[in-house]
């Protein structure tokens, strides 16, 4: 790690909200004033992750395509559709084509859903009751379009998610780190940027949530460091679900600590 890189990005670190909101309102020019929580799904409200590398790199095996597990943790957020064509432009110097697409990611789809059912992400439930409670609207905000993991969501945080508040892979051209999903999110909800909180746990969709102009928040969920998500400009960090959702009511307050 390069040291001045690591300082430099440390100046803009903040530990407390107050600090994290008071950068953000100095970066954008405005008031922060949360009205609607814009929120991942795989490995931040469910614990899918490991699942959906070892289906992503069984998948690449048999196609010969040389892979590791671990890059696919990379490819988080991305469709399925955009992680098919990068191991089709890497192994083969082309993009998959829309029938290849389709079965391939029916096969890993399937590949995924032989493993044994994936929990929730410890401390999210918590985070959705609050937000709830507060009065706080919620969007999903997913690159995925597998029915199985969208389906559950209902049972596993009742009345957190609104049939019509939900991004997925279906309803967006560019998926992230591109901002579409989150613009398009804060559309659903009338929210502007500055109304907006994204919640992430990966690189690329911080990234997408940072274009978008939200405050971007950031919990590190499985094996991405902290580091990554603050070079890719989250407002802030935090080490688990249940730390996020333990500060959350501060983050929705007017007298933050
Ligand atoms: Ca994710």
């Amino acid at each position: 790690m390069n040291t001045i890189s690591t300082t430099m990005n440390n100046h803009h670190r903040s530990a407390s909200v107050r600090d994290a909101v008071a950068l953000y309102e100095e970066r954008h020019k405005a008031t922060f004033n949360p009205k609607a929580a814009l929120i991942d799904m795989d490995g931040t409200l469910l614990d899918t992750m490991k699942g959906h590398t070892l289906a992503w790199h069984r998948l690449a095996t048999e196609l010969g395509i040389e892979a590791t597990r671990d890059e696919f943790y990379l490819y988080e957020g991305m469709t399925g559709a955009a992680t098919i064509n990068k191991l089709f432009r890497r192994a083969f110097n082309r993009d998959a084509t829309r029938e290849e697409i389709t079965e391939l990611y029916a096969r890993k789809t399937g590949y995924f859903n032989e493993l044994p059912k994936a929990g929730t992400i410890p401390g999210a439930a918590t985070m959705i009751e609050t937000l709830i409670r507060r009065g706080i609207k919620r969007v999903l905000v997913t690159g995925s379009g597998q029915l199985s993991n969208l389906e559950r969501l209902d049972t596993d945080f009742p009345g957190g998610f609104a049939a019509d508040m939900r991004i997925t892979a279906h309803n967006v051209s560019r998926g992230k780190p591109d901002p579409e999903p989150y613009l398009k999110a804060m559309a659903l909800a009338g929210t502007s940027p500055c109304e907006s909180i994204v919640i992430e746990n990966a690189p690329s969709g911080v990234e997408a949530g940072v274009r978008s102009g939200a405050f971007t928040v950031a919990v590190t969920t499985g094996p991405i460091p902290a580091e990554e998500m603050w070079k890719a400009g989250a407002d802030m960090v935090f080490p688990t679900m249940t730390a996020f959702a333990e500060a959350l009511p501060d983050l929705l307050s007017n007298n933050r600590l």
